[in-house]
């Protein structure tokens, strides 16, 4: 059987991991600034993390959700307290889409309404609703078109103000937006989404998947805005890896059985690597690393010629170029063995190590950027 060929693949076979470098099959190294889409959060191969899988694995791999399953809450109390979201229920999945799909069919079934908003550039994800909320029109097939949403521009209080009504079930937002190319919401925008939704009876959802758990140098992006969504949805840097996500969802909702459901979610592995990935952040303090050195990545990529724009939060940056990236980022990787990320903004790179990056691969990575970037000027 051959593979459905959906991704353009690098001719690279990885076969180790540690902290941020990878070798290949050849033993060739590579330093990892992207942690496979935002998802390595505390490093590759954390010797904490091997050890709470494979004793998890020595005990019980997996039985269904219709028994108690003590981990789960572990991780809930566990995520409440280093999230500050106590007071919030955990919904347990399995990846980001799925977690989008769960809150957005919360909010449905809690309002009793159909029409949901989101935002030019937005991505949530490749299934059903989720992928009728991302503005791609490529990746959203004729079965996922739904007359039910509607797409309003990303930061435009205005906007929003005169669309909201009361047929609203749910208004959707990127904690930071990732694949769009790292563009963040402004905070009187997020304040203003959370205090319409709420004159309306709307539900706020705060898609958190690529820049939650730390990434942004605050459990969440969007507590640098001070607001607080009816829902918020996780899954990336939760796991480290381990597929396992989540939906946060405020007290006011209550559950009824049969509401939600899954059968691999909350199981006994993905609880323990979720559980490790939290003691790790909290006990090597990865939120205020994520904080200080991105800060300053942030301020050093700006003086570098070539370099347009740089956005985001800890260590959640989008560096935007006068030209396309492309070309540069194959460089970086050919040239220098150094994996960046990409956005739909063809000009934007970016860039999401494991939030316990040294700085010695961060100065590793801007000389290399510069050399690239002077290179490509002086053959443009
Ligand atoms: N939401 C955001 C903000 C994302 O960046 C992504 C993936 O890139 C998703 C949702 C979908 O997550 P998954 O690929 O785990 O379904």
């Amino acid at each position: 059987m051959n593979l459905f060929d959906v991704y353009p693949l690098f001719d690279i076979e990885i076969v180790k991991a540690q902290g941020s470098t990878l070798w290949d099959n050849k033993g060739k190294e590579y330093l990892d600034l992207y942690g496979g889409h935002a998802v390595i959060s505390i490093g590759h191969s954390h010797p904490y993390y091997i050890k709470k899988i494979e004793k998890q694995l020595e005990q019980i791999g997996f039985y269904s959700n219709s028994i108690k399953i003590p981990q789960q809450k572990e991780l809930a109390e566990k995520l409440g307290e280093l999230s500050g979201y106590n007071d919030y229920q955990l919904f347990l999945c399995n990846s980001g889409a799925e977690a989008n799909e769960n809150a957005l069919k919360v909010a449905s079934f809690h309002t009793g309404r159909k029409k949901v908003i989101t935002f030019t550039k937005s991505f949530h994800g490749r299934t059903s609703m989720a992928v009728a909320a991302t503005d791609d029109k490529s990746i959203v097939a004729p079965v996922n078109e739904t007359e039910n949403i509607l797409f309003l521009p990303f930061n435009d209080e205005q906007a929003f103000e005169q669309a909201m009504n009361n047929d609203v079930c749910a208004v959707i937002v990127e904690g930071i937006q990732g694949v769009g190319g790292v563009n963040i919401p402004t905070a009187s925008f997020l304040r203003k989404i959370e205090a319409i939704c709420k004159q309306h009876g709307a539900l706020f959802i705060l898609d958190e998947v690529q820049s939650g758990y730390g990434r942004s140098g605050k459990f969440f992006a969007h507590q640098y805005a001070g607001v607080k969504p009816d829902l918020i949805t996780t899954a990336k840097g939760m796991g480290n890896g381990f597929p396992v996500a989540g939906v946060l969802i405020s007290p006011e909702i209550k559950a009824k059985h049969s509401m939600l459901g899954t059968t691999f979610g909350g199981n006994y592995l993905a609880c323990a690597a979720a559980i490790a990935v939290l003691d790790v952040i909290k006990e090597e303090k990865l939120i205020e690393h994520a904080n200080t050195v991105g800060n300053k990545w942030m301020a050093d990529l700006k003086k570098i010629k070539g370099v347009k724009e740089v956005r985001g939060f800890g260590l959640m940056i989008g560096v935007e170029l006068e030209i396309t990236c492309a070309e540069i980022r194959k460089k970086l990787l050919s040239d220098y063995n150094i994996f960046t990320g990409s956005a739909s903004n063809k000009n934007v790179i970016r860039l999401l190590p494991a939030l316990n990056v040294k700085q010695a691969d961060i100065d590793t990575f801007n000389e290399a950027f510069k050399n690239v970037l002077a290179q490509s000027t002086v053959s443009a």
